[in-house]
């Protein structure tokens, strides 16, 4: 299957190995499919499969210059013993809504899901490309990214990831991973900014072409594991598929229902999963975009209007503080009727004006798809208690925001469709503010003592990844000025 940008025409083709390399396309668009896949899926059948079987089967749809052989193997060893779950994922029923719990890997947040699959899927595009240089994998973190990038490419031969992370943006357990994780091809760097500076000097060194061929002299070469990169948003159409299949084997639904997905909603790669998944046939109403504070897509679903120049919120669900989420461009595209001219245009507005707004024919289109609501920091503790008290069953803050804006939205619009809340991360990796939640108090120490009193509280069982992360070593930050990414990266590769 070939992969065009969303910004450039078609007469710019690459495979899915050569996209999954690159990353991101040189004029700054996304890499997506020339034409999207129609497989004929079989609901029935999906029923006999385990997530790995079933991850092959989607992989496969997308990534065919893959061989099946090389995409078993990777999809056997990305969702292997370093999951809490055998499973992968699991689906449990509280307070009528169900809860699709994506953060039994390795980092303990549903990142693991594709970021376990992409350093295999790059690792072997390198195979079938015979590419002979090193990949520079460059990556703003809001907080989960950096972690769950780190784990997957720690080890991989001719990789080496730089994470650049807002410094005070992430939280002390997130900081833990990435600086705790050791390993000679991984580096974590803060930035005096926030994510969206991160991410825009990020973008910029990818498309600075005097660096670019310096590396290339070097025998180095850039790519993303954001998730802009395609490699990294395939794997997770697998969960919506997942989940839809259990539910109709518990006979929570039938098959051809229609259900509703709820997700918390940062750079928009998550909830585009669940696009996809319905245009390749998954029986989906509606999608519900949960934003935290941060809520510049509530604004763009209500209004048409996409405007970034608002003020920034740090909040307590990090990994949802975002003002410019790179993945909407993917969805508009799709909805322009892959028409690059608009988007380019578009997307140049938002750079220059810092907004701009969707015709009335798009919007129709969005209110059809979507619904959108926001959560602010007390409404998310306050969830965090409710469903507790409701259930005993404990939300980390940024299921907390879809939880809350589901309930939300289920009251105004009387909307009954079974509801899938795609719940992001565990409540240990954020254990402050949960424990504040839970008892009204604070903690008596950030991170990994939080951890230890929130367990205490809640008096359960440690999964075996929460057990890891309490024993990784100590760490010290390296804190740089956002303008200082480039030359920082050029002493780091040493070039
Ligand atoms: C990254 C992240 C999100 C947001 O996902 P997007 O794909 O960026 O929209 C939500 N919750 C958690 C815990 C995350 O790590």
């Amino acid at each position: 299957m070939q992969y065009r940008s969303t910004r450039a025409n078609l007469n710019y083709q690459l495979d899915a190995p050569a996209a999954i390399i690159q990353g991101l396309s040189p004029e700054g668009g996304l890499f997506v499919p020339t034409t999207f896949p129609k497989p004929i899926f079989d609901l029935e059948q999906f029923k006999n499969m385990s997530y790995q079987e079933m991850a092959k089967k989607v992989l496969a749809t997308f990534f065919d210059d893959f061989s099946d052989d090389q995409l078993s193997q990777i999809v056997d060893e990305a969702y292997g013993n370093q999951w809490d779950d055998k499973e992968i994922v699991k689906i449990a029923k509280h307070a009528n809504n169900y809860y699709l719990e994506l953060f039994h890997g390795p980092t303990l947040a549903f990142k693991d899901i594709a970021l376990q699959i992409l350093p295999r899927l790059m690792h072997t595009a390198i195979k079938i490309k015979q590419n002979d240089s090193d990949i520079i994998i460059l990556t703003a973190t809001s907080g989960d990214t950096g972690g769950a990038a780190m784990s997957g490419f720690k080890g991989q031969e001719h990789t080496h990831v730089i994470v650049f992370y807002p410094y005070g943006g992430v939280s002390p357990v997130q900081l833990r991973q990435m600086l705790g994780l050791k390993g000679d091809n991984l580096t974590a760097i803060a930035i005096k900014g926030n994510f969206d500076d991160a991410q825009t000097n990020v973008k910029k060194i990818f498309n600075n072409q005097a660096l670019v061929k310096k590396l290339k002299l070097n025998k180095l070469q850039f790519s993303s594991a954001n998730s802009m990169n395609i490699g990294r948003l395939v794997p997770q159409i697998v969960y919506y598929f997942y989940s839809y299949v259990q539910l109709v084997k518990n006979g929570e639904i039938t098959t051809g229902q229609k259900i509703n997905f709820s997700v918390p909603t940062g750079n928009f790669g998550d909830i585009l999963a669940g696009y996809y998944a319905k245009k390749l046939g998954l029986p989906i109403h509606k999608l519900i975009c949960a934003s935290d504070q941060n809520n510049v897509l509530t604004d763009f679903f209500k209004t048409g209007t996409y405007d970034r120049q608002r003020k920034f919120y740090l909040t307590n669900s990090p990994a949802m503080d975002i003002l410019v989420s790179s993945n909407l461009e993917r969805l508009l595209f799709d909805l322009y009727d892959e028409d690059s001219n608009k988007l380019a245009q578009l997307m140049n507005e938002l750079s220059t004006k810092g907004k701009y707004t969707v015709s009335p024919v798009v919007k129709e289109k969005l209110d059809q798809l979507f619904a959108a609501g926001f959560a602010t920091e007390n409404e998310v503790e306050d969830e965090i208690n409710r469903i507790f008290i409701a259930d005993q069953y404990t939300l980390d803050p940024h299921t907390a925001v879809a939880s809350f804006v589901t309930k939300k939205y289920q009251e105004t619009s009387l909307d009954q469709t079974p509801t899938v809340i795609v719940s992001t991360a565990s409540p240990y990796k954020f254990p402050e503010t949960v424990f504040h939640a839970l008892t009204g108090k604070e903690v008596k120490e950030k991170g990994v003592p939080a951890i230890k009193e929130l367990n205490s509280f809640l008096q359960e069982d440690l999964s075996g990844n929460v057990h890891n992360l309490i024993q990784t070593g100590n760490y010290q930050e390296q804190i740089i000025k956002a303008s200082e990414m480039e030359n920082t990266l050029l002493n780091i590769l040493d070039i």
